[in-house]
């Protein structure tokens, strides 16, 4: 079942990791997306950074034109130092990026070709003539040029408008009245030069004072052109370094990667050795001239925006799916364990439970039919529990009175009440086991013996409750009275005629009456002995019969002890005497006084000094000491006879009890003596108590307070 539970586990476990894969995966595809994305927007921006610097160098190409325009505009025939002087003050070779030529064409139709010719051989150029020769309808002729490198220095009076890529610009700039830029163009003189001059700006001038609202009033109006020459390549070799663009690319004149029309190329365009991450072609419109731009991105922008969150999200993320995989096993198994030892405990207390009840049942059972009460009492607010069977013992039909330590003692017998109250007291002291007896009050006035016993519960070492059962013992105290009563009344019926009996035997043995033969004397003296045995146990049962009674009554007086021990010694030599052996008194270096009543002293002398003599062997001593322990005057006596085992140690205070072997059977005596013994010392708040080795003999002993 365990390993079925398992492989679930590991099953869950592997679809749970699956699922956090995908999803890891996915996230780390999103990032990787989105930094692709951001990364594509950064390039745009600078596609659009190039785009517009561009923009900016060809305006500000176009501001120094609409400065030539005003320079014309201002004073309609403009000079050639003038035009001279005005370029120079711009320090064009510094300030303009790219710049070879400036320049100014004028616009004349066929007509007008002698009279210019003639008007600028007259300003000092005497080999001036348009080409390239032939008939046009319109020229437009460079008239001044100031140049700024040698190299491409265009030539006086060539025909703009008579090359095509020129003609364009020339037409599209009049058509709508603004600059516009040329194509790629070759300089006619400087053709075999590396540098040169690629892109034309042209700005048309206008007679002052014409309409130039339409295409056609602009042609009508027509003056010249003032125009910028520059090379792109130059302009972007200064423009680069300004920007710190980290794209490379490639610049063509017109709308398609046309390699003849490649205005520039970025040094390393060609030498990337990786695929780019970004590349793109993009149409610009500058003044009316469509350039393509090709651009990929350089190692520096890939370095820079490229994003290793993507890679470390999937890292990390497997990672994080594997422990929590992991942990989800854990969980799992531990939750399964879990499970399984809740249903087998559960199970185990289903047993138990069953068990229980049963046990309870027949608890319950034995306590009904031997009627027995359980009670409880708790003493943190004296709260008593009781059960049915308690107060059907107490005579009542329920327990909603007694809910309280006291509503319990107010039912117990006056007498007893305070007694009960300090057996309690006792036993929550721990001093005393609870164990007692005593009399209850029915509602109907009956009185009733109950016996209860009960034990202590402890709680952190303090006694919190206590838990009791409780019996009736009424019938068994009626029983013990009709007993009592029975022995007491035969006793005393015996006794007189025994008396009798004794006295007519002793006579007759003393040959005081008539002599005796020999026989008849041996068994009238066996007579005899059994009629004064039969005397003992009468004398015996009446003073236990009285001592229970309560009838035996004390007359105690302080007196010294010793001289007691010393005459019962005297009293009881006799049968020392018929036992053959030696009562021996130690010299006493105490002298204590005693609460006593000397003739029930003499009687518990008589008792233990003749059991040791009865049961030491002939010819031995019985020693009789006097001391004081602890507050108490102890008389002991001592015999090397034959000691008690363990069994008998444990009964030799009960009544009629006698060591079981045929020995003591012959040595007599009632099994009353110590019994009797011990009563009466206790009724003298003495007590008795005794050592015994079986083979070598006892020592019993009586203490009593010292009085002073
Ligand atoms: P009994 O009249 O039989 O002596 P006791 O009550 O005086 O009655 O003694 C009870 C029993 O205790 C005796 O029968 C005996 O077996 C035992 N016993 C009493 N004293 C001694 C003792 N000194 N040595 C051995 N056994 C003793």
């Amino acid at each position: 079942m365990f390993s079925f539970a398992h492989r679930k586990n590991i099953r869950a476990s592997l679809w749970l990791l699956l699922v956090l894969l995908l999803l890891t995966v996915a996230i780390s595809w999103f990032i990787q997306r989105q930094s692709l994305r951001y990364s594509a927007l950064a390039f745009d921006a600078q596609i659009n950074e190039l785009e517009h610097s561009l923009g900016l160098c060809l305006r500000d190409n176009e501001e120094l034109l609409l400065g030539a325009k005003g320079l014309y505009q201002a004073s309609q025939t403009v000079e050639r130092e003038e035009f001279h002087n005005y370029i120079n003050s711009l320090d064009v070779a510094h300030r303009y990026p790219g710049m070879q030529s400036l320049g100014y064409s004028k616009w004349i139709a066929q007509n007008e070709v002698a009279a210019l010719t003639q008007n600028i051989r007259d300003q000092g150029v005497p080999q001036f003539s348009i080409f390239p020769q032939g008939e046009r309808q319109y020229y437009s002729t460079i008239i001044y040029v100031e140049s700024f490198s040698q190299d491409n220095t265009p030539s006086v009076g060539f025909d703009l408008f008579s090359e095509p890529v020129h003609r364009d610009a020339i037409t599209a700039a009049v058509e709508i009245g603004q600059a516009r830029l040329s194509g790629k163009v070759k300089l006619v003189q400087a053709q075999q030069q590396a540098k040169y001059a690629d892109s034309f700006l042209y700005l048309p001038i206008f007679k002052k004072g014409v309409p130039t609202n339409t295409a056609a009033q602009r042609w009508e109006a027509l003056e010249g052109f003032v125009y910028a020459a520059f090379n792109t390549r130059d302009l972007l070799a200064e423009l680069l370094p300004q920007r710190n663009l980290q794209i490379e690319f490639s610049l063509y004149a017109g709308r398609a990667a046309d390699k003849s029309r490649s205005l520039f190329e970025s040094p390393q365009i060609n030498e990337n050795l990786f695929t780019p991450a970004h590349h793109k072609y993009v149409q610009l419109e500058l003044y009316g001239q469509p350039w393509l731009l090709y651009a990929e991105s350089n190692a520096e922008f890939e370095q820079q925006h490229t994003s290793h969150l993507p890679v470390i999200t999937l890292l990390v993320g497997i990672f994080i799916d594997c422990l929590l995989c992991a942990i989800f096993y854990g969980l799992v198994t531990q939750r399964q364990r879990a499970l399984l030892l809740a249903k087998s405990m559960t199970e185990d207390a289903r047993v138990i439970n069953a068990q229980l009840k049963h046990s309870q049942d027949r608890f319950e059972l034995a306590l009904e039919s031997s009627g027995m009460g359980i009670w409880s009492l708790r003493f943190s607010d004296n709260n008593m529990q009781w059960d049915a069977s308690m107060c059907a013992l107490f005579g009542l039909t329920d327990n909603n009175s007694l809910t309280t330590y006291e509503s319990f003692l107010a039912l117990v017998h006056r007498e007893d009440t305070q007694r009960v109250f300090m057996e309690i007291a006792q036993a929550i002291e721990g001093k005393k086991g609870y164990d007692t007896e005593y009399r209850i009050l029915w509602p109907d006035h009956q009185i009733r013996h109950l016996a209860s016993r009960a034990k202590i519960i402890y709680e952190g070492g303090e006694a919190v409750s206590m838990i009791g059962t409780c019996w009736d013992i009424s019938e068994r105290k009626r029983l013990d009275k009709v007993k009592t009563e029975f022995v007491s009344t035969v006793s005393h019926e015996l006794r007189t005629p025994l008396t009798a009996i004794t006295g007519a035997l002793g006579l007759m043995i003393g040959g005081n009456l008539f002599e005796l033969p020999e026989k008849a004397k041996n068994v009238l003296d066996i007579a005899y002995k059994n009629a004064q045995r039969l005397k003992l146990l009468i004398n015996d049962l009446l003073d236990m019969d009285k001592l229970l009674a309560g009838k035996l009554e004390f007359h105690c007086e302080p007196q010294p002890l010793m001289p007691l021990v010393e005459r019962a010694v005297i009293e009881n030599r006799a049968y020392a005497d018929q036992m053959q052996v030696r009562y021996q008194i130690v010299p006493a270096s105490v002298a204590p006084r005693v609460d006593v009543e000397d003739i029930r002293v003499l009687q518990i002398m008589a008792n233990f000094l003749s059991n040791a003599a009865k049961f030491s062997k002939p010819d031995s001593d019985v020693i009789i000491s006097l001391t004081c322990v602890e507050g108490y005057a102890r008389i002991s006596v001592s015999d090397t006879g034959v000691g008690l085992d363990e069994e008998s140690k444990s009964h030799i205070f009960e009544k009629f009890y006698q060591v079981d072997s045929s020995d003591t059977r012959n040595k007599g005596g009632t099994g009353l003596g110590l019994a009797i013994t011990k009563e009466i010392v206790e009724r003298m708040n003495g007590r008795v108590g005794f050592t015994s080795v079986l083979g070598e003999g006892s020592t019993f002993y009586a203490e009593f307070p010292i009085v002073h």
